[in-house]
């Protein structure tokens, strides 16, 4: 069994699509073992998306992260990694396939409703730097 973190980002909880994307994680058979609602600060944001602090949309991305509440929760099945990053689609929703949630409902490729971690190393960072071993059901 693989975790992996999940976002539902600010644009995403604005535009009440919270209950869109876990009816999608349902369907596919993949269990919430963690979730809460946070206002990320600055500093929690600049810390989640440090591999990305060189490029150049680095500064806009943390502005969209902290703009409003987001949704974080821990992903717990087989294969969660690669299965959850195909139910979100590419990056850019313009090249993501049909029927994944930023194919259906992003609006930007900042504004993409949803993050993933991408490996194992990632979701093991993310995870720790959102929740304690104590809010993640055994
Ligand atoms: P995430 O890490 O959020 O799951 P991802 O792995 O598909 O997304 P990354 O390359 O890790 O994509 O980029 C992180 C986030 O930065 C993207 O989800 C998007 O919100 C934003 N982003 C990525 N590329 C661009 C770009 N060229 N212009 C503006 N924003 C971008
Ligand atoms: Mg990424």
């Amino acid at each position: 069994m693989e975790k992996t973190l999940s976002i539902i980002k600010p644009d995403g909880v604005s535009r009440k699509i919270i209950g869109e994307v876990i009816k999608r994680l349902e369907e596919n058979s993949i269990n919430i073992i963690a979730m809460k609602m946070i206002h990320m600060t600055k500093f929690q944001a600049e810390g989640f998306y440090a591999v990305h602090r060189e490029r150049p949309f680095f500064d806009s991305l943390i502005s969209f992260m902290i703009s409003g509440p987001v949704l974080v929760m821990v992903l717990e099945g087989e294969d969660v990694i690669g299965r959850y990053r195909k139910l979100m689609g590419a990056t850019d929703y313009k090249n993501a396939d049909e029927g994944t949630i930023r194919k259906d409902f992003a609006t930007d490729i900042e504004k993409n409703v949803v993050h993933g971690s991408d490996s194992g190393e990632s979701a093991n960072f993310e995870i720790g730097h959102f929740f304690s071993a104590l809010e993640i059901v055994a």
